[in-house]
């Protein structure tokens, strides 16, 4: 799930190794290590804990290690094993002359490892990496490449991983399946990694592999086969991140720094898909006729944890612009129910990253069945983005922070406008489509409004230092955003909240309520108003201090709440946006003022890619 840089050239590898580290840190991780060779000796340096501990250690090795041109490194998201010393990557084989980093989980790694036991291989690890690290050292006869791919036959799982070995000092092996690998391509010089963010700062040149692509990385060169040994052809394509898109720019995290770019974001989502005219939105990603839309009986959003929220507001969109039947389901969840699924359903898959194990095994298994089959991803070249063929990208840049802020917004704004196509394929009016063409470019100004509020919502925070557990309500298009505000606050804060149906609270939950605890109202001008104002009434009387998220000028509902943070006026089905930007903020603040580590919360990861 976690970081892999790998690098060969006429560069210093291990600084340029620690740098691309320190590019992936946003991805949540526990333990860090690099490897190096220069044909003579193979050194590994590894350390618990964060890039910076590794850093030092490096610098505390002696001088040889500096002028070692080849070498890889990884930054873990412990699956099997703590995150100790040990059980950092690089592992090494048998032998101790081939050194190997992997993300990803090798499910037979039992059988594997109880076989070469029998054969007197000795494990330090608790991991199912070293497994593989000691299979490929076993087949090894002088080509690692050759070894690499009889392992690589052998493992049932997932796995993105980059090999070095003391007596091939020349290359680079990479190989993946199911976890991403990208190789950038330089002058005299090829950078490995399993995200772009560290490739950036080397060249913007570069390769995706394939599931069950082996690359030969050289300096500046990379030569692709199969498993089989094959050779494939993969093509080289630009990176659109450029270098400072990984930087804080003077904000204090990237979180905040991505929270101001939205009104950005949004605009680069919907720049160039709203046709006014004729009140639709222009989506040549979904490679699509109107009449093969028109012929749709039915769409299935899947997603995982915030896209999944995203989709949830879809499923209003698809509903109310398209009259269309919508179900949203959890990604890992449609896999193994063995879902119902026609030629005529659109499934619809959200994910940032573009890997998302559960959300890319949905992908493959509706393709399987027959459905038409697009993804929303923000990553370019992602596994899903290329899967499904057809999609949408968010072009919101690199989300940096492990809570996701700028993509869930993206991702509501580009599923307003597949809704908005959908209905003018259907019964949705030209006038009408037009109003919500309109609404839709207005959300980077309602986000911008928002923004400016910030110092308010920051003095609301400091209400939240000592709060243990708050509640979030909504209904219709603000459920979905109850949902997601809660899932935000315990991300980066640590405090346990709850989003529900502003309903659904007396069904159970109420019982959690105590004297103090926030309950948020989301009760902007939408039917069912008056009806959550009651809900949140039901808590106050229970003690709860009722926080409302209103409508700028609604002195009426303002004067019914301990507190509220104001939106500004818009229609009900945009107002998900402006709503969650408040609650990023929101959530931003009392994490700070409870000097969490925002960024990188702990036991997250930004982009999952196990199951
Ligand atoms: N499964 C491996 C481990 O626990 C790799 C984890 C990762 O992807 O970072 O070490």
């Amino acid at each position: 799930m976690c970081g892999i840089v790998g690098y060969i050239g006429d560069k210093e590898a291990g600084q340029v190794l620690i740098n691309g580290l320190r590019r992936l840190e946003y991805r949540g991780y526990d333990s860090a290590g690099v490897s190096l060779t220069n044909g003579d000796e193979l050194c590994v340096v590894k350390r618990p804990g964060k890039v910076a501990a590794l850093s030092q250690a490096v610098q505390e090795e002696p001088g040889s290690l500096r002028q070692h041109r080849v070498g890889v490194a990884h930054t873990r998201w412990a699956t099997h094993g703590p995150p100790t010393q040990v059980n950092a990557h690089p592992h090494l084989d048998r032998s101790g002359r081939i050194a190997m980093v992997h993300n990803g989980i090798i499910e037979n790694y039992r059988d594997i490892r109880a076989h070469l036991e029998q054969k007197g291989h000795a494990f330090d690890s608790e991991t199912d990496s070293e497994v593989l690290a000691h299979l490929i050292g076993d087949y090894y006869q002088g080509n690692l490449l050759e070894a690499v791919c009889a392992a690589l036959q052998k493992v049932e799982g997932t796995f993105g991983i980059a090999v070095i070995c003391q007596d091939e000092p020349d290359q680079v092996i990479a190989a993946r399946r199911g976890s991403p690998i990208v190789i950038g391509v330089g002058k005299n010089e090829c950078v490995v990694a399993s995200d772009a963010a560290a490739v950036v700062a080397v060249t913007q040149q570069v390769i995706y592999l394939d599931d069950n692509d082996v690359a030969i990385v050289t300096p500046g060169a990379v030569d692709i086969r199969d498993l089989n040994n094959v050779p494939v052809n993969r093509e080289i394509s630009e990176l659109e991140w450029s270098d400072t898109s990984a930087e804080l720019g003077g904000f204090e995290h990237f979180m905040l720094k991505e929270i101001h770019e939205q009104p950005d974001s949004i605009r680069n989502a919907i720049r160039g898909r709203m046709d006014f005219d004729n009140g639709t939105a222009v989506l040549s990603g979904l490679g699509t006729t109107p009449r093969e839309i028109s012929e749709v009986q039915r769409a299935i959003i899947v997603g995982c944890g915030t896209s999944m929220n995203a989709g949830m507001v879809g499923e209003y969109a698809f509903e109310n612009f398209a009259d269309m039947p919508t179900e949203v389901e959890q990604a890992a969840e449609f896999r193994y129910r063995n879902p119902i699924i026609k030629a005529s359903d659109f499934v619809l898959a959200i994910s940032q990253s573009g890997e998302t194990a559960d959300t890319l095994a949905a992908v493959r298994e509706a393709i399987q069945k027959g459905a038409w089959v697009s993804g929303i991803c923000n990553v370019v070249g992602s596994t899903i983005a290329r899967e499904t063929g057809r999609g949408i990208y968010l072009h919101a840049g690199p989300e940096i922070s492990v809570a996701s802020t700028k993509a869930f917004t993206c991702q509501v704004a580009v599923l307003l406008m597949i809704a908005l196509k959908f209905g003018r394929c259907g019964r949705l009016s030209c006038t009408k489509g037009r109003e919500i063409a309109k609404a839709i470019e207005s959300l980077p100004m309602l986000v911008e409004q928002v923004l400016e509020r910030n110092d308010i919502i920051a003095k609301e925070a400091e209400k939240w230092v000592e709060t243990d557990h708050a509640f979030f309500i909504g209904r219709g298009y603000q459920f979905p955003v109850a949902l997601e505000g809660a899932l935000k606050l315990k991300e980066i804060s640590y405090i346990h909240a709850e989003g529900y149906h502003a309903a659904e609270l007396k069904h159970g939950p109420i019982a959690l309520l105590e004297s103090g605890i926030p309950v948020v109202a989301l009760v902007n001008e939408a039917p069912g108003k008056e009806k959550t104002i009651g809900n949140a009434h039901e808590c106050a009387a229970r003690g709860a201090r009722i926080v409302g998220l209103i409508t700028e000028g609604d002195t009426e509902t303002a004067a019914l709440m301990d507190s509220v943070i104001e939106i500004p006026k818009c229609p009900d089905y945009v107002a998900p946006v402006p709503m969650a930007v408040a609650l990023q903020l929101l959530s931003y603040h009392v994490a700070r003022l409870r000097g969490c580590a925002i960024d990188q919360p702990r036991n997250l990861a930004k982009s999952v890619t196990v199951e």
